[in-house]
């Protein structure tokens, strides 16, 4: 019998510049440092390769696209000789529109690549500074619209929350990317993390985010329009024509497993979770660390995952505990907020906004 499919994530960890709000494990490295960094990727992705077949390549960070050609040969090649990878693998590289070249995309399409996740953000001028982006409206509708040339697939991020930004502004930028092509569109929360310039800059009066119930109502309001311009809204954040949806992210929705290679990745496999470590010392010197779940905790992950998307719950497999008996479940179920159909349970994504009291109190 075939053995069931795997997905991979390659942690670049790279970026020109740290942008005002980011707290990701990323930086900016030299040529040498990077060098070091991909020997040792290369080498770990041939430790690691195990018999089963790849369904999925995310290549994210960081920003994947500060790899120069050769660079990104030397990874792909690494998984291609390694690993089983399906003809028909979806393979998606994360790319900042500054960093986007016609031969980057000529050679990530000769590598089969063809996935690409763009960190378009806003389209606003002043946004964009603001938060310390290194492209600017006009690069960004250019390169997006380069990549449409290339790819097919091509997902866009957006950032909601920014100081001054209006429902309308939202819905013009999701708009003007739709009209270049795109085909999925992630759609983040403004989180301000400590110890971040945005944090000192909020803290000195210097950006003013937009407070919650204005974030979630330009949210709603962007849902709303995507929804009407024909997306699915399949994951709280994530909208995508039909066909479009991204089938790694899927698959970690659905707890399948995967593989992670690079700085800080996370790995699933054999029904066990582990960690690459987060500095770059501990990292070349192969640490790991391994996370235990719970059967319990195991089973709050698959209500956390299925009821954040399209996919639901299957609740003959949760084992530890009866959710049909939680003091909230029919009340839920009778106010239309929960659907189930047969064994599966989904939260109604009019109530997606609100998943966390939800599912929060669905948990034992
Ligand atoms: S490009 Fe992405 S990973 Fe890099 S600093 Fe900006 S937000 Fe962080």
């Amino acid at each position: 019998m075939q053995e069931k499919p795997i997905s991979i994530y390659v942690h670049i960890p790279f970026c020109e510049k740290k942008c005002a709000y980011c707290a990701f494990n990323s930086f900016c490295a030299s040529e040498k440092q990077k060098e070091e960094c991909l020997d040792f990727l290369c080498k770990e992705i041939a430790s690691r390769k195990v018999a089963r077949p790849v369904a999925t390549i995310y290549v994210g960070g960081g920003t994947p696209s500060v790899l120069t050609e050769e660079q990104i040969e030397r990874v792909a090649n690494a998984i291609y000789d390694n690993f089983d990878v399906y003809e028909d693998a979806e393979f998606t590289i994360e790319a900042n529109p500054n960093s986007i070249t016609e031969n980057l995309l000529k050679k990530w399409k000769s590598l089969r690549v063809n996935r690409l996740s763009i960190g378009v953000q806003t389209l606003n001028e002043r946004s964009l500074k603001q938060i310390g982006r290194l492209h600017d409206r006009k690069t960004a509708l250019e390169k997006v619209k380069l990549a449409r040339k290339f790819f097919a697939n091509v997902s866009c991020d957006l950032i909601i929350g920014l100081e001054g930004q209006t429902e309308k502004d939202l819905c013009r930028d999701a708009k003007t990317l739709l009209e270049l092509g795109v085909k999925h569109i992630s759609c983040y929360l403004l989180e301000v993390y400590e110890n971040t310039p945005l944090a000192r800059m909020i803290a000195n009066g210097k950006f003013l985010p937009l407070d919650e119930e204005q974030t979630i109502s330009a949210f709603n309001k962007l849902a709303t329009f995507l929804q009407d311009e024909g997306m699915t809204r399949y994951e709280i954040s994530n909208f995508a024509f039909d066909g479009w949806e991204s089938r790694h992210n899927l698959n970690y929705w659905a707890r399948g497993e995967y593989l992670g290679f690079g700085l800080s990745a996370h790995s699933f496999l054999n029904g066990k979770r582990f960690q690459n470590a987060e500095t770059l010392e501990k990292y070349s010197n192969g640490e790991v660390v391994e996370e235990n779940l719970s059967a319990k905790e195991e089973d709050e992950e698959r209500v956390m995952l299925g009821l954040r998307c399209n996919l639901g719950v299957d609740l003959s497999t949760i084992q530890t505990y009866d959710i049909t008996q939680n003091a909230y479940f029919d009340e839920y179920l009778s106010q239309g907020i929960l659907q189930r159909k047969g064994d599966r349970l989904f939260l109604n994504p009019l109530f997606w906004h609100v998943s966390n009291t939800i599912i929060s109190n669905l948990l034992p």
